[in-house]
């Protein structure tokens, strides 16, 4: 099982990412460049770089299944602001050569909100950036993150993200990211998870998913809200997770966990403790612990 989390790339980059996965016990991992809510970036380190590819090799981590994920806050679906959309445009064509530089394979990317103006503009409006950033000349492909449907999100339904996939010329550069939180919020059920990949399969297929998000949901079905919640302690529980990562095709899809970090206690804003080690762990035994929060709790607190 190809399974790890979102990590932090600190001031040693990827370095800094590769040993936080290796304490979690993963062999796959995912990271921002920098801060996801914010597009300042520094320039990639080669000396730590290399460094970092050393020990991924050193500890069997595939960098083909090593993931970045794209800052939030960059949206291609509206242009009615010229300035801020160009630079949505310029900032993930250098974020591509980042990736590049970095020998990661695949980018995350939210397709973007429409924010007032019409969904089928808006959704006209990625293509067409998205035209302009994939390169050619670079490994790198986009993955589109199916998404929860909040506010006025776009790539909510299979259907939309189908329409993008069609109108993006250089087709193996293009890609999908499963969530499961997302799905679930966005009004697919979780629970029948082969129905899902049947009808995936009808509207897009299945060799376009090239990475899934392992997420428990706070919100029923449809919420449309997206809050993730930790594995199990969700909507949609354990059983549900646990098939959906053992399922068949998506055998040697990395698969990444974005559940939230937790605090002392159940409702602490000051959320410290990384919950991966343990929900990894938990995973790969199968069994649900409905202790977790307390162990990772005993575990982080010395
Ligand atoms: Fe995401
Ligand atoms: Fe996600
Ligand atoms: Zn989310």
């Amino acid at each position: 099982m190809i399974i790890g989390s979102h990590v932090s790339f600190g001031q040693n980059g990827l370095k800094g990412s590769v040993e936080e996965a290796l304490s979690y016990g993963a062999n796959t991992f995912m990271f921002y460049t920098g801060a996801p809510q914010n597009t300042i970036r520094k320039n990639i380190d080669i000396k730590t770089t290399k460094e970092a590819w050393e020990l991924m090799h050193q500890n069997g981590i595939d960098i083909n299944n090593v993931i970045c994920h794209a800052p939030y806050i960059v949206n291609l679906a509206n242009n009615t602001d010229d300035a801020k959309y160009n630079f949505s445009i310029t900032f993930l064509k250098s974020e591509i050569n980042r990736c590049a530089e970095l020998g990661i394979k695949y980018l995350v990317l939210h397709p973007g909100s429409s924010v007032g103006i019409e969904r089928n503009i808006a959704l006209n409006n990625i293509a067409f950036a998205l035209n302009k950033i994939i390169a050619e000349n670079k490994d790198v492909t986009i993955l589109l993150e199916t998404m929860a449907g909040k506010g006025t999100e776009l790539g909510c339904t299979l259907e939309e993200i189908k329409y993008l996939i069609d109108n993006v010329q250089l087709k193996d550069k293009i890609g999908v990211c499963l969530d499961t939180c997302h799905l679930n919020d966005a009004g697919y059920d979780m629970a029948n998870f082969s129905e899902f990949l049947n009808t995936f399969a009808s509207v897009i297929g299945l060799n376009y998913i090239k990475c899934i998000h392992i997420n428990d949901s706070k919100n029923p079905r449809s919420s449309h809200k997206d809050r993730h919640a930790n594995i199990g302690f969700g909507t949609l529980g354990f059983d549900t997770i646990y098939n959906i990562i053992n399922n068949s095709a998506l055998k040697d899809i990395p698969k990444i966990l974005e559940t939230p970090y937790i605090g002392d206690t159940d409702d602490d804003k000051n959320r410290l403790y990384p919950p991966y080690k343990f929900e990894i762990a938990m995973l790969k035994k199968g069994e649900f612990n409905p202790n977790l929060l307390a162990d990772i709790r005993t575990f982080y607190k010395k």
